[in-house]
């Protein structure tokens, strides 16, 4: 026996209406105005249309262009938007890769809800980018450019016109692909200089959506961001809580390597997920799963093994550790910045140093990072790569 229900379309990123770009663009060189601009996109753009009756629409890939909203959009006035970093790679082997897609299709459905706009078959979103990347990959990220990426930012947002306040009964999901910057080849060494917030300026709370990747939890940080970066900081570290927890770091998750007072061993300590006020990052999870498989164990060279630690601890444990000697190293991870070391943190009047005390980090983060190279760009067969299949030449 058929519903009588109307029958809602599942996101389906097996069939598409394809437009293709009659004036491509020129692809603007590694460190040109363009990539450093932050704004120049690939030719095309996906898009995929959802509304209440009908569920989601056949998704479209077409030429990148701006788009048309209504004054009245949704999205506008009650910021119901929420989006993904995710990035494409060109491996040495010549393929183009994505880094655990799933991962980032499984969150973006989380925060899509979470801002009240539609779920979606996960699964999906990296069928989308790959239809996106056959396309645009060839021309974009080069053959004989091994070792580039171009940033995706698959967004939602609620784009139909009623302005009363109210669950979206439209939305939109795109794609664009950005060339970005190399920063981990452009960014000075030594390492960044974190900006501890102060308990007016809170970055998530408890029963909040800091664990969602909104549009939300950005804008009003901003300001706190421009102020750390006018003093001279890369980054804020966000603290939390009467006892200044620590959470995470601007748009990165925050890892701190010590000795343990009383075991002596070596900790890599992070914030947990749990309390849902950090963002769960995908390079974050992957930093714990490789250092749990790979060094929790053994020595890996002159690195002696490490006990992955996920635990609340504040700014005071940490100034306590960098007085007694006990710091070994400090990074930050993101898919925008990949594994970036730390060099210090100011917290109110204090500077404290977050490197060991011959100012030398012991190679924890340079390792990791060197890892997950290996993985993106082809030189290790790993699971966690999806190959872009069927490059359009
Ligand atoms: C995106 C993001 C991260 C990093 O997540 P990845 O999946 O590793 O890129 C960390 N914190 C915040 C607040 C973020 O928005």
């Amino acid at each position: 026996m058929g519903s009588i229900a109307p029958q809602m379309a599942e996101l389906d990123g097996s069939h598409f209406n394809i437009t293709r770009s009659t004036t491509l663009r020129d692809v603007p060189l590694p460190g040109s105005p363009e990539e450093l601009s932050h704004s120049y996109c690939t030719d095309h753009m996906v898009t995929v249309r959802w509304t209440v009756g009908n569920g989601w629409e056949t998704p479209e890939v077409k030429p990148y262009q701006n788009l048309s909203i209504a004054p009245t959009a949704s999205v506008l006035h009650y910021a119901t938007e929420c989006f993904e970093g995710m990035k494409v790679y060109r491996g040495y082997d010549g393929k183009l890769r994505l880094f655990r897609p799933d991962l980032n299709g499984q969150r973006l459905n989380n925060s899509s809800q979470r801002s009240s706009l539609p779920g979606f078959k996960y699964d999906e979103l990296k069928k989308l980018v790959a239809k996106l990347m056959q396309i645009d990959g060839p021309r974009w990220l080069p053959k004989d450019r091994p070792g580039s990426f171009l940033y995706i930012r698959p967004t939602v947002i609620g784009n139909g016109p009623h302005l009363g306040v109210q669950v979206p009964k439209e939305a939109l999901l795109f794609i664009i692909a950005v060339p970005w910057p190399d920063f981990t080849k452009t960014r000075k060494t030594g390492g960044l200089r974190l900006f501890a917030s102060t308990p007016d300026t809170i970055r998530a709370w408890p029963g909040g959506f800091g664990y969602a990747k909104l549009g939300a939890n950005y804008g009003p940080s901003l300001l706190a961001h421009g102020k750390a970066q006018a003093l001279g900081f890369d980054q804020i570290l966000w603290l939390f809580g009467d006892d200044r927890q620590v959470t995470e770091a601007g748009a990165s998750n925050f890892f701190l390597i010590w000795r343990n007072k009383e075991t002596q061993k070596l900790e890599l300590v992070t914030a947990p997920l749990e309390n849902q006020l950090i963002l769960p990052g995908v390079t974050r999870r992957s930093v714990l799963e490789l250092v749990n498989e790979r060094l929790s164990k053994k020595a890996v060279g002159n690195l002696e093994p490490l006990e992955v630690v996920e635990r609340t601890f504040t700014i005071g444990e940490i100034e306590q550790a960098a007085q007694e000697g006990r710091i070994v190293e400090s990074f930050v991870s993101g898919t925008a910045y990949f594994i970036t070391p730390v060099a210090m943190i100011r917290n109110n009047e204090t500077d404290i140093s977050t490197l060991p005390e011959n100012g030398e980090p012991a190679g924890y983060a340079a390792q990791i990072k060197s890892w997950m190279e290996a993985i993106i760009y082809g030189k290790e067969a790993h699971d966690w790569g999806y190959v872009v299949e069927n490059e359009e030449n």
